[in-house]
């Protein structure tokens, strides 16, 4: 049983880190909402930990796109926040980043499909998140995103124990 709240964080600070790494003038609002009675979550860790690490990646990469177009005014912000819901834990990564377009969002899922350049983005991490935690875990994948405002990607994990 693994401490959801402490594997988000640990996860997040580290994304964060290796990316201001590279790049030392992004700055991104790190806003979190951890649930104190979530009990411990029987996941693989290094599972959900890549789960969660493509989650972030991905969400600070929309963020950092959209600072590249958008005016002097904007903030990138990532939101994170787990809650305990009956017997699942549900953790959510929302962005205010480049949002997913319509006539790709039944695409972002399947594998090798990437807008980003090559060398930058290899389309492997949500079908590999989605295996993890659906097929791995017994969970579900939620995305909701609208376009150039930002997208928001919820996942249900049950306790069990
Ligand atoms: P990769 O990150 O290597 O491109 P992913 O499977 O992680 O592969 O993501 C696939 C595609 O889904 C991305 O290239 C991008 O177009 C879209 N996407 C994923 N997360 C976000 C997000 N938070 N905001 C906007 N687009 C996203
Ligand atoms: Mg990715």
């Amino acid at each position: 049983p693994t401490d959801l709240n402490k594997l988000a964080n640990e996860y997040l600070r580290l994304a964060y880190h290796g990316l201001r790494a590279k790049d030392k003038t992004f700055n991104a609002e790190l806003i979190t909402h951890f649930d104190e009675s979530l009990p411990p979550v029987n996941i693989i860790p290094q599972d959900i930990g890549r789960v969660l690490l493509n989650l972030f990646n991905n969400a600070f990469y929309a963020v950092q796109q959209k600072q590249k177009m958008a005016d002097e005014g904007y903030k990138p912000v990532l939101e994170i926040a787990t809650l305990l819901s009956g017997r699942n834990a549900i953790i959510s990564v929302k962005d205010n980043g480049t949002g997913i377009p319509d006539a790709i969002k039944d695409k972002i899922l399947q594998p090798f499909f990437t807008t980003k350049p090559t060398g930058e983005g290899t389309g492997l991490g949500l079908s590999l998140s989605y295996d993890i935690v659906v097929k791995g875990h017994s969970g579900s994948v939620k995305i909701e995103s609208t376009e150039k405002e930002g997208a928001e990607f919820t996942i249900q994990l049950p306790i069990v124990n």
